[in-house]
């Protein structure tokens, strides 16, 4: 009979905790903890409506390994899956080995003042996780996550060899706002101010932030879309594991309202990560605009459209070249009937509950610190087809 701690209770923590709740079987008990206790229980509410389940809620501050560590020692979970925020990565990683506790997140560690999107922090954690026993699955969201999956399984099925990689994620829908982030607006803004980053032939290619672009025509009348060349987190690891790659690159679509204001917030000084003297008060400007910005959970309602992610791959095949384009849509409207959220949530939260799962039922299950793609996909996309994230392969000429 399996618990699940979740920490955070944000866009995609809300979809994590209703799709375990509709999984009883899976999730015998569910405990959300966060830093404000109204956020777990609304979502708490939610739940008891749309499926009549009770889950318990905690408050708790994920900064202060003790705090957790007296969490999990209450509650005693089998996993503890963090939906809180990157800056927590650590200190729940710590509370994990400090009472024997998987570990599950959907983002990569980054110190508060510096924007740096790099594994390394975490794959320190390595030894003292295999020699607990004990099991950190990093990035079990849609990318990182699903692209990781969708990578391992066409290395899989389709390639003897990958040699080009080109992650494409393309958010089609419209909330109707004038300005707004699609999850925790400080982790977005921060990164894509960031400089672009791509691999090729063995090392990384530094581009100026948003400074190239490709058009890209998205099947099932999502059409063209301008997409921009981001540094993204699963590049580091799927370039280490991926065999004969050659280039790897990220891609998302943004709309020109949407850069304008984010030029405009850059330019005079909003979105500056370190703190400003304002009347005697120490500010971080990108944290006083996240406060002024739409919460990426009130969005839902507002959200029209489709998301459209996916790993365009091309490479070798018994000794002939291939190209794939394997991808999920995901409706924002229908994402919004199922859990109250919107479809970037939901992509997000959907793969986390996935990966809980198959570490609760032990198919993905081994001691250490790893990535997505170093396990076998079938079972993940399998249960991505069951759970409200189907996907398509299409054969490229
Ligand atoms: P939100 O800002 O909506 O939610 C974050 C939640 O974490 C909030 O409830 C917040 O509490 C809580 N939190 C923050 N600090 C602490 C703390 N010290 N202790 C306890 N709780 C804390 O973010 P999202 O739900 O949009 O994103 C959640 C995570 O998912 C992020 O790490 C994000 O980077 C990741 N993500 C991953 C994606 C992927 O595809 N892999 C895509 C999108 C997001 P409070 O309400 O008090 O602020």
């Amino acid at each position: 009979m399996a618990k699940v701690l979740i920490i955070g209770a944000g866009g995609v923590a809300g979809v994590t905790a209703h799709k375990c709740a509709f999984l009883a079987e899976s999730f015998a008990e569910i405990v959300l903890a966060s830093r404000t206790l109204a956020k777990c229980r609304a979502i708490a509410r939610s739940i008891k409506e749309r499926c009549g389940r009770d889950i318990e809620v905690r408050q708790v501050d994920a900064d202060r390994v003790e705090e957790t560590v007296a969490l999990i020692e209450e509650v005693r979970p089998d996993l503890l899956v963090n939906l809180a925020l990157p800056y927590q990565d650590l200190a729940l990683m710590e509370a994990c080995l400090a009472t024997g506790v998987d570990y599950l997140d959907t983002a990569n560690y980054e110190p508060p003042d510096v924007a740096k999107f790099e594994y390394k922090w975490q794959w320190a954690y390595r030894e003292r996780f295999e020699k607990a026993g004990l099991m950190a699955l990093l990035g079990s969201g849609f990318d990182p996550g699903v692209t990781n999956v969708f990578c391992a399984w066409a290395q899989k099925h389709h390639f003897d060899e990958i040699h080009q990689l080109d992650i494409i994620d393309c958010n089609a829908g419209d909330h109707g706002q004038h300005f707004a982030t699609n999850f925790n607006p400080e982790i977005n803004i921060r990164e894509i101010t960031q400089r672009g980053r791509y691999w090729e032939h063995g090392e990384w290619v530094e581009t100026d932030p948003l400074s190239w672009s490709m058009n890209y025509d998205f099947p099932e009348g999502i059409g063209a879309k301008k997409c921009y060349l981001m540094y993204h987190e699963e590049l580091e690891s799927l370039v280490l594991h991926l065999k004969g790659l050659k280039r790897a690159r990220f891609w998302m679509t943004f709309g020109e309202q949407y850069l304008t204001h984010l030029r405009v917030l850059e330019n005079v000084g909003m979105t500056r990560i370190d703190p400003v003297d304002f009347n005697g008060q120490q500010i971080v400007p990108i944290q006083f605009l996240k406060k002024v910005l739409p919460e990426p959970a009130s969005l839902g309602p507002l959200t029209k459209g489709r998301t459209c992610i996916g790993c365009l791959l091309k490479g070798v095949k018994d000794g002939r070249a291939k190209t794939i384009f394997v991808y999920n849509i995901c409706s924002h409207e229908e994402s919004y009937r199922e859990v109250g959220s919107q479809a970037i949530s939901y992509t997000t939260g959907v793969p986390a509950m996935i990966g809980a799962k198959l570490m609760l039922e032990k198919k993905w299950r081994k001691a250490g610190v790893w990535h997505m793609e170093q396990f076998d996909p079938d079972p993940f996309m399998d249960e991505l087809n069951r759970h409200g994230l189907p996907w398509t392969v299409l054969q490229l000429p």
